[in-house]
């Protein structure tokens, strides 16, 4: 027992991150600094093309963050005031705001046991006004993507995927954030591919929402400089993609080491106590990159208190509220039985690079020590 509480797992860990490649990072700052290269230079326009390939998708744009990457993918796909969107309820609340920026509504809809979103939920809530739906790839899984497409091609509604937490992740062979008109990551520091500050990419196979993208992130300019529309300042800092270049270079092995520590999981943990593991990997449709590891419990709270006591951080995704939960934004619905449920059991174990073998087997133990003890 005396081992155990001497142990500190934190949740993530920028530090130890930072350290595994500081020498190439201070490099890479070095080097843009010493070329004052900072607004839409050469480091932004490789680090584009290198996204561009990495996806398979004709334009991809730096910009802000994953946030204003969804407001500016609606708004090149002309969804406006009056328009209803649909989304997930079990999303950050950024998927949301980003549909109330453009002025239009977020209907929200219920998950599936794969914490996704629910085809069927969506279209109970299709009504006349609704132009698009936005799937949400949570925890680096892409949703179930053949449903979705078959029902927006039913009822004539746009597909915008936010793909924040889901950078390589994919669905019978095809990148997250392809499928529709417009899909967005997040680059966010504790994203699958983190900068040091806030960044975004949104990206288009469509050639006119392509055109209007170049637009609205650099106050409506076109590639040769003139004014083509009302636009906005929204572009990714040329440092920020320097920085994402270097990181690029070890996502390959990121994302295999995710799925190395969740492979860990699933075998240690399966067939314990009341626990609901995330969907397996023996799965030919899917790539999950696990951005995150969220299981579920019906003792949630004791179990986490109790890992917490061994140094072991765990986190409640968003605060322990979906979206239509959340009351000071004024929705009123709240009958989505299965995602209300969900955030009484979800649960996010430590999933990130910096974690050892040697981490994740004492996280191991001490689930099981929990469901042994008590
Ligand atoms: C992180 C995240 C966002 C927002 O991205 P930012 O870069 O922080 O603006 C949006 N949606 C989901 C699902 C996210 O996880």
């Amino acid at each position: 027992m005396s081992d155990l509480v001497t142990r500190k797992i934190p949740f993530f860990n920028y530090a130890a991150l930072f350290k595994s490649h500081e020498v190439e990072f201070l490099e890479a700052i070095g080097d843009v600094c010493r070329r004052g290269a900072y607004i839409l230079q050469d480091d932004l326009k490789r680090f584009e093309a290198a996204m561009r390939e990495f996806l398979k998708v004709k334009y991809a744009f730096g910009v802000a963050d994953g946030t204003n990457a969804l407001i500016l993918g609606l708004r090149a796909m002309g969804i406006q005031p009056g328009d209803e969107v649909i989304v997930p309820s079990h999303t950050y609340v950024a998927s949301a705001a980003a549909i109330h920026f453009v002025g239009a509504t977020p209907v929200l809809a219920d998950c599936l046991p794969d914490h996704l979103v629910d085809p069927a939920s969506i279209k109970a809530l299709i009504t006349p006004r609704t132009r698009a739906v936005m799937p949400v790839h949570l925890n680096g899984r892409t949703c179930t993507m053949d449903p979705l497409l078959a029902l927006a091609k039913q009822f004539d509604l746009q597909i915008i995927e936010d793909a924040a937490q889901a950078l390589g992740s994919k669905y019978r062979g095809q990148s997250a954030g392809t499928f529709g008109a417009v899909g967005t990551i997040s680059f966010y520091p504790a994203k699958i591919l983190g900068c040091f500050g806030d960044g975004g990419l949104v990206m288009t196979n469509d050639d006119a929402i392509g055109q209007k993208l170049t637009m609205l992130r650099d106050h409506g300019r076109t590639s040769e400089g003139e004014v083509g529309c009302w636009g906005t300042n929204c572009r990714l800092d040329n440092l920020q993609a320097a920085i994402l270049l270097v990181n690029f270079k070890h996502l390959g092995a990121a994302i295999a080491r995710r799925r190395e520590i969740a492979k860990m999981y699933q075998t240690e943990l399966s067939g314990i106590g009341d626990l609901t593991l995330p969907p397996a990997m023996n799965d030919d449709t899917h790539f999950d990159v696990f951005q995150n590891y969220e299981m579920e419990s019906g003792r949630r709270d004791e179990l986490r208190s109790y890992l917490l006591e061994r140094g072991v951080s765990t986190l409640i995704q968003w605060g322990g509220k979906a979206v239509h939960q959340l009351t000071a934004l004024g929705f009123e619905s709240s009958n989505l039985p299965r995602t209300e449920l969900l955030f009484q059991r979800c649960l996010m174990l430590p999933m990130n690079v910096t974690l050892t073998d040697d981490d994740v087997s004492y996280i191991c133990r001490c689930v099981r020590d929990f469901y042994a003890e008590r």
